[in-house]
């Protein structure tokens, strides 16, 4: 008997090069193997007799072997083999490309299954490649790819359904009852097949409702243990020590009011949903979303403000390093127009040597160890930065807030990075861990809400600033781009400036082997890059206007260090500093602007190949625009005439807002896509679980009774087992 942690391995009859194509599925144990779900099932469950077949249907005879010939097609490219098979109606042929080895296992007399499509030619029906499985005519006979439900598995290269099928049907048989850990109750109250049958049931269903009710008890699993997770990562929190922020509110209104606008309603929602988490004694962790350009930077600022009042420091993580300095520039404006608290001193710090340093009102430069310093005895309480910040020579005195710009959530390991204790760099068990704030532009859709992100508490900006235009947004065919060249020049002319995405960098190089490639590769050589449009709009299109480009590729900034100049080699910094300086009339770029840059003066957004991003990216493009005073346009230019990609182009033109779109990209690309494989870590079943509200809410409930009876899982220690691992594969990210 074998269990489902046996490997595969000590299974005999599996080959060494079977082993190699599994483990390239990931499937390495039975379990592994068990869990790896057929997407769907072929209905060949009834045998039909051969007289009784009819043209277009899927089905399965059952007959003897006559004659078996192979034949060379006239153009020599296929190798035919032709069947006849007879049963007590009548005979039929049977045929199939390419795999003469049929030939040696269907030998004239031979009693087979065949299961396939019933075709026709010159009036006569046959058999047209079926998948076929010898039998002895016994009632009791079991098969597997023939003559019932037949499962559909995912395959990848030389591993195919019928191979899956004939490696589990017997491991199945020989598999020792597995332990069942989901608790009683939570089977119970959601009708769940206990887990022996449904291994059966999911692999070689009698009904389909059996396949279908297996499929739903695994999906349930990673709900649940997900569900768990969440509740645990609560309490974890809410047993570990955080520095309370005190807030002056008279002092915090008399700040507010000197700003150069007023808030809106539900930025001063979400400011004393954050200040009110800080004065608690348990760490903040709390996502505040809005759309592009609700002003998410300010409510941040104004929580970082209350921290410095109260001798904390904040930190706070931007994507790139342009973002990170445009936070830092816009900081120091708004720390400009307030009088009544001292102007809190601001660092920046990236990874590149550009590091600056506020004082007084003063920007200096200053020296990377210098700042380090400064940092680490708690002389300066607001630190911009990218990811550097999580560098093990960052130190901080007293953290007490962190930010991170444009993500969802802090990664387990950004948070032991930031809750290092200043002097002696180990985890700040015994002392204080600082609070969290993330803030995302990517609106989250309701189930996602509750299950992926159900560990954090939201705080939602609902509205734009008044006084924001409406974003005139185009698809635009192929034939009017130069239409739309014409208007690009005429609004550059007013002294406007205009963004153009571009999906890839550059073109792909072309050799021999590429060129082989597979349709789709093909296609992927005509995508837009900004490398080669730079080339044409700078030479071409507009060779009288300013034109730059902006790619990741590019160095982040000029080294400074000792003085020297990157060789005058363009770089990111610079053209992005141009840019909103009004020094380029057009910026060519990637997707690195993507997120939180602000240029008032651009008005339009022009983005090629827009059917290579997701809607709610590309709303997140057009944000960049429509930040001024003019009137702004965002112009989506797509090769594909695929109706699918104009409709989901659509959605674009008439959302009313980023959670429209959100729903809609969850459910036109799933949650996979929707959030990227990585920043889930849950497998497929799970992720298609995702879209299912109801079994949502019913993991919620049956893991919120579990962890509120029994804390710490005591009772359930197949459970405890079980989430264990699963945290493992979670955080493995
Ligand atoms: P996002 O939420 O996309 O990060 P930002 O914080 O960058 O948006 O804000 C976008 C712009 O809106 C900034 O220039 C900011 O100064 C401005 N802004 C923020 N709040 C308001 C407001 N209540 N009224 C007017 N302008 C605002
Ligand atoms: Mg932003």
């Amino acid at each position: 008997m074998f269990t489902l942690d046996t490997p595969l391995a000590r299974i005999a009859g599996i080959g060494p090069g079977f082993l190699a194509k599994l483990k390239h599925l990931g499937v390495a144990t039975i379990g592994d193997l068990l869990y790896h779900f057929p997407t769907r099932y072929e209905d060949f469950s009834q045998i039909y007799r051969i007289a009784d077949l009819e043209p277009g249907q899927h089905a399965t005879i059952q007959g003897t072997v006559e004659e078996i010939t192979t034949r060379r097609t006239w153009q020599k490219h296929f190798i035919v083999v032709e069947a006849t098979v007879r049963d007590d109606s009548g005979s039929t042929r049977i045929i199939w490309f390419n795999q003469p080895y049929i030939k040696n296992i269907l030998r004239p007399g031979r009693l087979a299954n065949f299961s396939g499509k019933v075709a026709v030619s010159q009036d006569e029906l046959y058999l047209s490649h079926p998948t076929f499985e010898p039998v002895s005519g016994d009632a009791r006979d079991e098969t597997r790819h023939t003559a019932r439900l037949v499962p559909i598995y995912p395959e990848t290269r030389g591993l195919t359904s019928k191979g899956i099928r004939y490696l589990i049907q017997p491991i199945l048989k020989g598999l020792a009852r597995p332990p069942e850990w989901l608790p009683g109750a939570a089977l119970r109250m959601n009708r769940l097949p206990e887990l022996h049958h449904a291994l059966q049931d999911v692999h070689f269903p009698e009904r389909i409702e059996d396949a279908l009710a297996a499929k739903r008890r695994f999906a349930f699993e990673d709900l649940f243990l997900l569900q768990l997770e969440n509740f645990a990562q609560k309490m974890k929190l809410a047993r570990t020590r955080a520095v309370q922020i005190k807030t002056d509110i008279p002092l915090l209104k008399r700040i507010i009011a000197e700003l150069p606008f007023a808030l809106t309603a539900s930025q001063k929602r979400s400011l004393w949903e954050i200040l009110q988490d800080l004065e608690k004694g348990r760490p903040m962790n709390r996502l505040l979303q809005g759309d592009v350009g609700s002003g998410k930077t300010v409510v941040a600022a104004l929580a970082a403000i209350s921290a410095a009042e109260n001798g904390r420091e904040t930190a706070i993580m931007a994507p790139t390093e342009v973002l990170a300095r445009q936070h830092f520039e816009t900081f120091k404006k708004l720390f400009s127009h307030i009088s009544a608290v001292r102007e809190p001193k601001i660092a920046l710090m990236t990874a590149s040597d550009t590091k600056l340093f506020y004082e007084n009102g003063l920007e200096s430069p200053v020296k990377k160890g210098e700042l380090r310093e400064k940092v680490r005895r708690g002389e300066i309480p607001i630190v911009i930065g990218t990811h550097a910040l999580l560098e093990e020579s960052v130190r901080f005195k007293s953290l007490g807030l962190v930010v991170i710009d444009e993500q969802h959530r802090f990664g387990v390991e950004q948070r032991a990075a930031l809750s290092r204790d200043a002097r002696s760099g180990r985890r700040a068990k015994a002392t204080f861990t600082p609070h969290f704030l993330s803030m995302s532009a990517t609106p989250i859709p309701r189930t996602l809400m509750l299950t992926v992100f159900g560990d954090l508490d939201i705080s939602t900006i609902t509205e734009l600033p008044a006084g924001r235009k409406n974003i005139v947004t185009k698809i635009v065919a192929p034939e009017n781009r130069p239409k739309a060249y014409e208007f690009i020049r005429e609004q550059i002319a007013r002294g406007r400036q205009a963004f153009v995405i571009c999906p890839r960098i550059e073109k792909p190089e072309q050799d021999g082997a590429e060129k082989s490639f597979r349709a789709r590769e093909w296609s992927a050589l005509e995508v837009k890059s900004v490398k080669e449009e730079f080339e044409k709009l700078s030479t071409t299109v507009f060779p009288d206007l300013r034109v730059a480009m902006l790619h990741g590729q590019m160095p982040a900034s000029s080294k400074t260090r000792r003085g020297l100049a990157s060789g005058g080699k363009p770089n990111k910094e610079q053209v992005m500093r141009d840019f909103k300086d009004g020094a380029t009339d057009v910026l060519v770029s990637t997707s690195v602007i993507e997120v939180g840059v602000d240029v008032p003066n651009a008005v339009i957004m022009m983005i090629e190949g827009a059917e290579r991003f997701g809607l709610a990216q590309l709303y997140q493009f057009r944000g960049r625009v429509g930040r001024g005073e003019h009137q702004s346009f965002c112009f989506l230019f797509t090769e594909s005439g695929a109706k699918s990609t104009h409709e989901r182009l659509r959605a674009i033109v008439e959302a009313k807002n980023g959670f429209e779109l959100a729903e809609i990209d969850l459910k036109l690309r799933g949650p996979g896509e929707f959030l990227g494989e990585r920043q889930t870590g849950l497998p497929d079943i799970a992720m298609r679980g995702l879209q299912d509200v109801e079994l949502i809410k019913a993991s919620r409930a049956s893991a919120l009774r579990v962890i509120q009876e029994d804390q710490h899982l005591n009772r359930y220690p197949a459970l405890q087992l079980k989430l264990a691992e699963f945290q493992k594969k979670l955080h493995l990210e």
